[in-house]
């Protein structure tokens, strides 16, 4: 039988992602209602070793739910990946006597709240919080479509220039070694091409098709380029392309951290909530060790121990749209 979770700590570790905050929100207002109470770990893990963690009320999440970045902050800890340092951890947590975690991150800080659990009873409850939508047993992560979004505003933006002066452009979105946000913004702003890491590029044919773009005077093109790209970025791209076609004007943008901030859109607002909601649900269900996410628009809970990294398999059938949607 599990002990009965009564105080509960809430952190958000590695990357940031828009919506971590209507996460914390949803956590401490449910852990109140249900007669919790709720510590704010600052700084993700670091703060659970170096004891940086406050006390948290209904009015220490007033006014976040459309707020980019996260209160609690976050950060990579060393520390924590070493037992000494879990230790302390451990220690600081029994001292208030929390014995419950809510860790709002990536699959990074899914391990370590595994390995911690594995050392230490004390349950723990993921939620996905990644831009990069890059986790095994969720739909959708917090963040993802706020950075979508955050890219398709952007590239928008860039295909009216580069329109203005018939030009090519190549942008590079983040997602890591994942190319979900490149794909979505890719599809949504009517790029001529996407390049992402789980497809292998034909360069070749790239090139072909921007000379013969060039003999047909259809000079704006808009191209995608995930980070994770095997080319190593749009500027790796632009070199190659540049060497091919030198008489192609070509520029590169590269998107960078705007794609992490910024007040989160509804969906991510909404997911946030739905996830934080049911991680102290579980808490209180007796659920231990799980990350909540949404598959087909319920609820699911997947081991902390399983959770990897999604390895995305695109479909033929999707990049045959995108190259015919751009023709
Ligand atoms: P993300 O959660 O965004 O994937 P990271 O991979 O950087 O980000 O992980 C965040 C933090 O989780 C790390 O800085 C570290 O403190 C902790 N962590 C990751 N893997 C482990 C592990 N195997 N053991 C203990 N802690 C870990």
């Amino acid at each position: 039988m599990s002990k009965k979770v009564t105080k509960i700590g809430v952190l958000t570790s590695g990357g940031d992602s828009p919506g971590m905050n209507a996460a914390i929100r949803a956590v401490v207002r449910t852990a109140l209602y249900n007669k919790m109470e709720v510590f704010g770990i600052m700084h993700g893990y670091t703060g659970m070793v170096e004891d940086d963690i406050i006390k948290m009320d209904g009015r220490s999440v007033a006014n976040i739910i459309q707020r980019g970045g996260t209160i609690l902050k976050t950060s990579r800890c060393i520390e924590f990946m070493q037992p000494e340092g879990r230790k302390k951890a451990y220690e600081n947590l029994q001292k208030r006597g929390i014995n419950g975690l809510v860790i709002i991150g990536g699959d990074g800080s899914f391990r370590g709240a595994q390995t911690f659990s594995n050392e230490f009873d004390i349950p723990c409850i993921g939620l996905p919080g990644t831009i990069d939508k890059d986790i095994a047993g969720t739909d959708y992560t917090i963040g993802f479509d706020t950075a979508a979004n955050t890219a398709v505003e952007a590239i928008d933006k860039i295909r009216d220039t580069a329109d203005a002066h018939d030009r090519l452009f190549l942008i590079e979105v983040m997602g890591r070694d994942a190319g979900y946000i490149a794909l979505h913004s890719g599809i949504a702003t009517g790029a001529e091409n996407i390049l992402i890491p789980e497809k292998k590029t034909d360069i070749d044919q790239i090139i072909q098709s921007l000379e013969e773009k060039e003999k047909r005077k259809k000079l704006v093109n808009i191209i995608i380029v995930a980070e994770g790209d095997e080319f190593g970025g749009a500027d790796e791209l632009s070199k190659l392309i540049k060497n091919k076609l030198p008489k192609l004007e070509t520029r590169v943008c590269i998107l960078g951290h705007i794609q992490r901030g910024g007040s989160p859109s509804c969906m991510d607002r909404v997911l946030a909530s739905r996830m934080g909601y049911h991680a102290v649900e579980s808490l209180i269900e007796g659920r231990h060790n799980v990350f909540v996410g949404i598959v087909n628009n319920k609820m699911n809970y997947t081991p902390l121990n399983e959770a990897v990294k999604k390895k995305q398999r695109i479909s033929e059938s999707w990049m045959q749209m995108v190259k015919i949607l751009a023709t």
